[in-house]
């Protein structure tokens, strides 16, 4: 694609590496194909090739983002699906995150708008607040229908119920049977996982620590700033991110880290990108890029370190069949399709891929809360391809399509991780109690 920034324009380093990649688009459209949003909606600018264009405009001409702009690129779900399917390598990904950001600079979103957005963007990232917000909404929820449509369907996607953490929270957890561990890895323990599903860091941490690793959660990494990222906050994200940066960078040169582990793959799309963020920035691109090497989806990290040991007995025994839902942010993001489902595969079990299962499943971050119609439809969707499968439960890496997923279905839902823990000898899933 030709064009047609200036010199001065090139002179800015999210300007440089946007038109780089626009240079790389040849205006195919076989991105379409798999957009969800196009797919759904069928308008050439809620598909990546029209948003594309949407942003060259806004950048190459200097122009403040108006409604129309921000109505297609809200719409984007951040799903990465055009990335797998692109043949020229367009990172859409670097591209819409700098559209999201001039959009937040030139543009004044209504009232209301910048309300539930300041509103999540407070909330979600803080635990303590969020689990306030999630009890007040309990006492508020058989009055919803009074709020306006916006409020009443947040309100619906809050969780019911805070299951109580079992792993008492300490900074280093150490391997009971090793005196020295095999390996020291971090884990992100993340921000609403630890209060909606505190058992997928619970299971992490056992299951690592049974195959000698210790595992340390430095004191200070909460979010892993992505929230804000894609809300387009930069300055607020970019705080998040240089606090996590500078906290494990210390602990790497101090006591040593194999691996920063991520089990929420959003999360771990946005930590390898952290050196990406800060390429120019003297202080952090070294230290980014060095976390981000470091990253390593937690089935990553086991299938390239750990020689898993699979204890069978009499409660995992059975042969059950499940359906794998690849989260976008691990396929697409982070491009690890094949690794959990293999990893499941040790377990005995049949695993299935659901159709059509390059398309998203409406979560996306805060995708659910603020593009609620969309979010929806594609739920149902995905919903109608898992029941294809008929299969006993759904296994994922990503904490935010099991939220979503779990409202559009009874079939049970859990992390990958919780899986391997319970077939190397960790209990069964809560989740599973019934089958
Ligand atoms: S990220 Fe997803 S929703 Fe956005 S343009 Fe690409 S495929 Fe479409
Ligand atoms: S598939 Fe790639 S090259 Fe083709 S229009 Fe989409 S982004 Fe551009």
């Amino acid at each position: 694609m030709e064009t047609n920034f200036s010199k001065e324009q090139l002179k800015d380093k999210d300007n440089k590496s946007a038109e780089k990649i626009l240079r790389k688009c040849v205006h195919c459209g076989f991105c379409n194909a798999t957009c969800p949003t196009y797919q759904l909606l069928g308008d050439e600018l809620d598909g990546p090739r029209g948003r594309i264009y949407l942003i060259k405009d806004m950048l190459e001409n200097k122009k403040p983002a108006n409604e129309k702009i921000v109505k297609h690129i809200d719409r984007c779900l951040s799903c990465y699906s055009c990335m797998t399917t692109c043949p020229s390598g367009v990172n859409y990904m670097h591209l819409i995150d700098h559209g999201r950001s001039h959009i937040e600079k030139t543009y004044k979103r209504p009232f209301s708008q910048r309300l539930i957005r300041d509103f999540l963007s407070t909330v979600l990232p803080n635990p303590t607040y969020f689990k306030i917000i999630g009890f007040l909404t309990l006492i508020i929820k058989p009055f919803q229908f009074f709020f306006p449509k916006t409020i009443r369907e947040m309100i619906s996607l809050m969780p019911i119920r805070f299951p109580k953490k079992k792993l008492p929270k300490m900074k280093v957890y150490s391997p009971t049977k090793r005196k020295k561990p095999v390996a020291r890895v971090a884990l992100l323990t993340g921000c609403v996982q630890t209060v909606i599903s505190p058992q997928i860091n619970e299971a992490t941490i056992r299951l690592l620590n049974r195959h000698g690793i210790e595992v340390v959660v430095p004191k200070g990494v909460v979010c892993c700033g992505s929230l804000d990222h894609h809300l387009g906050k930069n300055d607020l994200a970019k705080k998040t991110f240089k606090k996590n940066i500078s906290i494990w960078h210390e602990e790497y040169l101090k006591k040593g880290l194999d691996a920063i582990i991520s089990n929420t793959s959003g999360c771990g799309t946005t930590l390898k990108d952290y050196g990406f963020i800060f390429r120019s920035d003297e202080d952090f691109k070294k230290k980014a890029k060095k976390i981000s090497e470091l990253t390593k989806d937690i089935t990553e990290y086991l299938d390239e370190n750990v020689k898993l040991i699979f204890i069978n007995n009499k409660e995992n025994k059975k042969n059950y069949k499940i359906a794998y839902h690849s989260a976008c942010s691990m396929q697409h993001g982070q491009k690890i399709h094949n690794t959990p489902k293999d990893l499941i595969k040790k377990t005995g079990n049949e695993v299935f891929d659901i159709p059509d299962g390059h398309l998203c499943c409406g979560s996306a971050g805060t995708y659910n809360l603020l593009q609620n119609d969309i979010a929806k439809k594609l739920l149902k969707e995905k919903i109608i391809n898992i029941e294809k499968l008929d299969p006993q439960f759904i296994a994922t890496g990503n904490v935010g399509c099991i939220t979503q997923i779990s409202n559009g279905t009874k079939i049970p839902i859990l992390h990958t991780v919780e899986l391997i823990d319970w077939y190397t000898g960790g209990p069964k899933p809560e989740v599973l109690r019934k089958l």
